[in-house]
């Protein structure tokens, strides 16, 4: 095969263009056009340095392109690459060693052989870069046809529809008079998925935690679905009430989180905000930094999330830091509610944990532990962990309240991490149980969305009208 050196400059651009559709595909994630800019941008830049670095090394322009493009290959397929390997590793041999520490060096040795093959001899280069522009160029229509075509349509239509309508009009609610303001606890725990998700997708049996909420009086949503499947996206559209919007960037989704209409309404209705959670919120700092968790804003990070420098810096967790931050925020959930006095305004909390985030760090009875990335294993324990200590986290909020508080449980998205027949469901499906003073959950569907428990909370419990957007 013959492939002229002109054209091969064309093989580390349909790489680029390969890798974010591949992404949109795989994670039904739909980035901004600003995004899409900067991330190509980005993307080219990295190529450029490295063909111009290499071609001062190698002094040959074929090679350079190739080599450059085995690098890109490497850097950013290395999560699709684990997978597929593991995968086979399981078929074959049970999954035993399907660990970073054996995949990454055999990876990198692949990857180094062919650029050593490809060094060797002008021509190899010329048959590389003609494989690779036939299977990008593949891969890059197969991406295309399968974001634009009936696939998506079938997937994520019914998610994108519910995702929709369930931030309906509350315009005909009631309010509801308790005689006293209510304190609001607004626990957030990340990446929990909805009890149907749970049982269908992850089969656990979460029977246990769910039943005692019941006990207590709350109300569980089987099947609440959130608008995005991102923290950011996901808390911009809650905290505001308002339903999925696709024109919102990540520096537009901060802003939101910060000026939020929910935590506004409720300082302005007399409330103390304490915020422990891990976004600056109305003049209130954060509670802790996120990072840990490997929390992607935008398309950039999320590729870079599953590249080989994500992978390797996912490794390096601090941990211990966030692991404190968790159980700061567990201890203060229950301690405020005995701190508070009765002459004091009421408060609305905000806690934003992160035990049920993957990478999982703690196994079910809370002790360190470190799982892959992407376990499923490491999931079901933090699921089974959370659901102790959430109960207990529940009955000193309600033990020690001197009268009945609000009391909102919610995920944000799913686990992100299931099989992925499922996935693009089971990424949207989200906790949200409800504890509400008078226990009237008539109004509260089984997949009613968080954004529209909160304005329901708001319409019937807040002096203001809800403005409905
Ligand atoms: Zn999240």
């Amino acid at each position: 095969m013959n492939f002229s050196s002109s054209k091969s400059f064309l093989i580390p651009l349909a790489f680029i263009l390969f890798l974010i559709t591949d992404y949109i595909r795989r994670t039904l994630y739909y980035p901004s056009i600003k995004e899409l800019l900067v991330t190509s941008g980005l993307l080219i830049a990295i190529s450029l340095i490295a063909y111009f670095a290499l071609r001062q090394l190698i002094k040959n322009s074929d090679t350079s392109i190739t080599i450059t493009t085995i690098g890109l290959f490497l850097l950013f397929c290395y999560t699709p690459i684990f997978s597929f390997l593991g995968e086979c590793a399981r078929r074959v041999a049970g999954g035993g060693f399907v660990r970073h520490r054996f995949i990454m060096p055999l990876t990198i040795v692949l990857a180094t052989c062919l650029s050593l093959w490809a060094l060797r001899n002008k021509k190899h280069s010329k048959v590389i870069n003609a494989y690779f522009s036939l299977l990008f160029a593949a891969l890059l229509i197969y991406n295309i046809f399968a974001i634009f075509g009936v696939d998506r349509k079938s997937k994520q239509g019914e998610a994108v529809q519910a995702r929709v309508e369930n931030t309906g009009s509350v315009a005909s609610v009631e309010r509801i008079t308790l005689g006293y303001k209510p304190d609001i606890y607004f626990i957030l725990l990340d990446s929990y998925c909805s009890p149907a998700s749970l049982r269908k997708y992850w089969h656990v049996d979460n029977s246990r935690f769910e039943d005692h909420l019941k006990e207590l009086g709350f109300f569980i949503a089987e099947d609440s679905i959130s608008a995005y499947d991102s923290t950011i996206y996901s808390l911009s559209s809650t905290l505001n009430m308002s339903s999925y919007d696709d024109q919102i960037s990540g520096t537009d989704a901060f802003g939101l989180i910060e000026k939020n209409s929910f935590t506004k309404k409720l300082i302005e209705n007399g409330y103390k905000f304490i915020n422990l959670s891990i976004f600056d919120i109305w003049g209130n700092r954060k509670y802790y930094d996120s990072s840990y968790f490997n929390e992607a804003a935008n398309l950039a990070e999320r590729i870079l999330m599953d590249s080989l420098i994500g992978v390797v810096k996912a490794q390096f967790i601090d941990v211990e830091k966030a692991l404190n931050a968790q159980q700061l925020i567990v201890k203060e959930l229950m301690d405020l509610p005995g701190r508070r006095k009765m002459t004091q305004r009421p408060i609305f909390a905000y806690a934003h944990l992160m035990i049920t985030h993957p990478p999982a760090f703690l196994d079910r009875e809370g002790k360190r532990r470190t799982f892959g990335l992407l376990s499923a294993a490491g999931y079901k324990q933090q699921i089974e962990y959370a659901g102790k200590v959430i109960s207990s986290v529940i009955d000193r909020i309600l033990t020690s309240s001197s009268r009945p508080p609000i009391v909102i449980l919610q995920g944000d998205h799913g686990s992100r991490i299931g099989k992925k027949e499922w996935r693009q469901k089971e990424q949207f499906s989200v906790l949200n149980a409800i504890y509400l003073p008078k226990n009237d959950y008539a109004l509260f569907s089984e997949n009613i969305s968080p954004p529209a428990t909160l304005k329901l909370v708001a319409a019937q419990y807040l002096n203001e009208e809800t403005p409905i957007r």
